[in-house]
């Protein structure tokens, strides 16, 4: 029973026997497989040593071909051939129309359901049917070289991915039946291929320049935990923007005048090659005796060519460290993914930027593969002093308790840890300085049902209208399984925080129970809880309505006006405990009733304020 399925993945084999996990890159342009051989963690080769399997799949009229062979049968066959479909995994179809041009495709128009298909001679096929057979040809491939079925897979994702994407890809997985021990970030595994989770803290901007995307990512690392900062770049920036330069720079210096498709492709597979030559190189010939010319590029022509692509990059950097909030000077470490990270400008541009050396020791092509690995194998349970931690899933969710009583979940159930997840509140009155923070632990609506974990206060809130405090409440658990808890007003930069131990005390016995009283009980759940939000609403009409009458009540109403307002007013307040959720509602309904005149005066009075020259800053409606 899947509900009841709260141990970790792993922890039932003999503790002697090895499991044999994969990590795979299931990349838009190339995927990868890699896996801990004897020790050593390493990207697999198919027979042609290839290790980089191109994402494209093959529709032909009995067979399914995936990787070189289709590419290759991409432009003869282009309808049947599917590339880039991780674009559109976990897209709806009208997400899809947007992407037309992208992907030339049919896609069926005929079909019920939510997920585009696209239509090939065999059959019509989901974006999510497509990336299972690259998988499966990935995990084939790990299985023979080792031997042995895998216990289970790490499936690298972009940390943009939402989660519709994210659900999209372990569909996929499923579909190739593959256990999937978790999903991961790409940029998380390029750090921890680099080892950085054993040993740093701090900041790290994860730099992934591809084919034809750019990816700029900063995480902040703190004790094992990688919380996203922030995700930024270009979709369609990358070395094949590189290429097109070059061919450019060739046309005008060759002169060539009689431009089709052919000269185009040729122009571009030579450009690719010079470029991919200057890495090593400081100067190549171009060589192109079809077309009548042969010239010497250097790399100082080069990286004139493309310093206003990597210039480019260099701004979403900067968009995403403002995103994040942070300096560049903040960043500890910064790590080189893709293959476009080869070029010897890009590293220096990014090392210049954020004044540091770039790490580059890995292959920028499987470095997420490898993360991945890694990852796989401490789940699959192969390495028991290391990290064990990572293992771990929550086993109830960790929730804040709000207005009302009612628990809002941070974080759900069965997440793995080390996790940190943020959510922001606001204040529910004017000049509120302080917030009460109680943090439980369960599945139920209401607070009461909950257990209780901690309570902490936050102090020190600038006073400011109802709702205009920004609090950013971070929940945290650690490779330790200790949870702490972070508040913050964002305004102020106001902190609060409290750590507890041990975080969870619960056999697994009670976990069940509580498990099946929030199955059970969900429908008085659901009363209780609307309920609690009428009464939420109640309490804010009164505070509204005191604040308004405090601040200009006799100034506008006369006291027959200020009387009826003040006993409806009353009249909520003292049936707010014990009213029916009906009650409440009819209650609130009628005080917006007899205060609707005052209201309007009050917009008056506020709008005669600005016309009498007034900032518009100091007017409150
Ligand atoms: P994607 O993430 O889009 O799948 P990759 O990370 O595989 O792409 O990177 C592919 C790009 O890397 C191509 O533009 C390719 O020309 C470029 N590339 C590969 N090797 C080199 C090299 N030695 N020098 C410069 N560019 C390279
Ligand atoms: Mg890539």
């Amino acid at each position: 029973m899947a509900l009841l399925q709260i141990s970790e993945p792993g922890q039932t084999t003999a503790p002697h026997q090895r499991n044999y996990a994969a990590g795979i890159d299931l990349g838009t342009t190339n995927s990868l497989v890699a896996i801990n051989r004897s020790g050593q963690v390493e990207t697999l080769p198919d027979n042609d040593n290839n290790h980089l399997l191109p994402s494209v799949v093959h529709y032909a009229e009995n067979d399914i071909i995936v990787g070189h062979a289709a590419q290759n049968l991409q432009a003869a066959d282009p309808l049947n051939t599917l590339s880039s479909v991780k674009r559109i995994m976990g897209r709806g179809i009208e997400d899809v129309k947007s992407l037309g041009n992208v992907l030339p495709y049919e896609f069926d128009g005929n079909n019920d359901s939510a997920v585009p298909r696209i239509m090939t001679r065999q059959k019509s096929v989901s974006a999510i049917e497509v990336s299972a057979e690259i998988l499966s040809v990935l995990s084939n491939r790990a299985e023979q070289t080792m031997g042995e079925a895998l216990s289970g897979v790490v499936i690298t994702v972009p940390a943009y991915f939402d989660d519709a994407q994210r659900q999209a890809t372990r569909d996929a997985a499923k579909l190739a039946d593959l256990n999937v021990y978790r999903l991961l970030n790409e940029p998380t595994a390029a750090a921890v291929a680099y080892g950085l989770d054993q040993q740093a803290e701090g900041m790290i901007a994860v730099y992934d320049l591809g084919g034809g995307t750019f990816d700029i990512s900063i995480l902040n690392l703190t004790r094992g935990v990688f919380e996203v900062l922030a995700t930024g770049g270009n979709s369609s920036l990358g070395g094949d923007d590189m290429d097109h330069a070059i061919a450019e720079w060739l046309i005008e210096q060759a002169e060539i005048k009689a431009i089709d498709a052919k000269v185009i492709r040729n122009l571009l597979i030579a450009s690719r090659k010079a470029k991919e030559d200057l890495t090593q190189q400081e100067s190549t010939l171009i060589d192109l005796p079809q077309l009548g010319f042969s010239l010497t590029l250097d790399r100082t022509q080069f990286n004139h060519l493309v310093e206003d692509l990597v210039n480019k990059t260099l701004m979403s950097c900067r968009r995403a460290l403002r995103d994040a909030k942070i300096e560049k000077e903040e960043i500890n470490n910064v790590v080189m993914v893709g293959g476009s990270t080869r070029v010897p400008l890009v590293v220096d541009q990014v090392g210049k930027f954020f004044n540091c050396t770039p790490l580059t020791d890995l292959d920028p092509d499987r470095v997420v593969a490898i993360g991945a690995a890694l990852q796989a194998d401490v789940l699959a349970g192969n390495k028991p002093d290391q990290e064990l931690l990572l293992l771990d899933v929550l086993p109830l969710s960790l929730c804040i308790e709000t207005m009302g009583g009612l628990s809002e979940k941070i974080i759900s159930r069965n997440t793995p840890i080390p996790v940190a997840r943020a959510q922001e509140f606001t204040t529910f009155k004017d000049g509120q300085t302080a917030m009460a923070i109680h943090v439980v632990q369960g599945e139920r609506e209401l607070v009461s049902d909950c257990r209780s974990l901690a309570h902490f206060e936050l102090r020190g809130i600038p006073p400011m209208t109802a709702g205009a405090a920004r609090i950013k409440v971070t929940y945290q658990v650690d490779a330790d399984g200790l949870m702490s808890v972070m508040a913050e007003e964002l305004s102020s930069g106001v902190k609060a925080d409290i750590v507890i131990k041990p975080s969870y005390g619960l056999t697994d016995g009670e976990i069940e129970t509580m498990l099946r009283d929030s199955m059970s009980h969900a429908k008085e759940d659901i009363d209780a809880r609307m309920r609690a939000e009428q009464q939420v609403e109640a309490q804010r009409v009164i505070e509204a309505i005191d604040s308004a009458l405090t601040k200009d009540g006799h100034d506008l109403l006369n006291d027959n006006e200020f009387k009826a307002i003040t006993v409806a007013r009353n009249e909520l307040e003292k049936v707010l405990q014990s009213a029916t959720t009906e009650e409440l509602k009819v209650a609130i309904k009628s005080i917006e009733v007899i205060s609707e005149e005052y209201v309007a005066k009050r917009m008056n009075a506020s709008v005669q304020k600005v016309l009498s020259g007034k900032n518009i800053n100091e007017v409150e409606v």
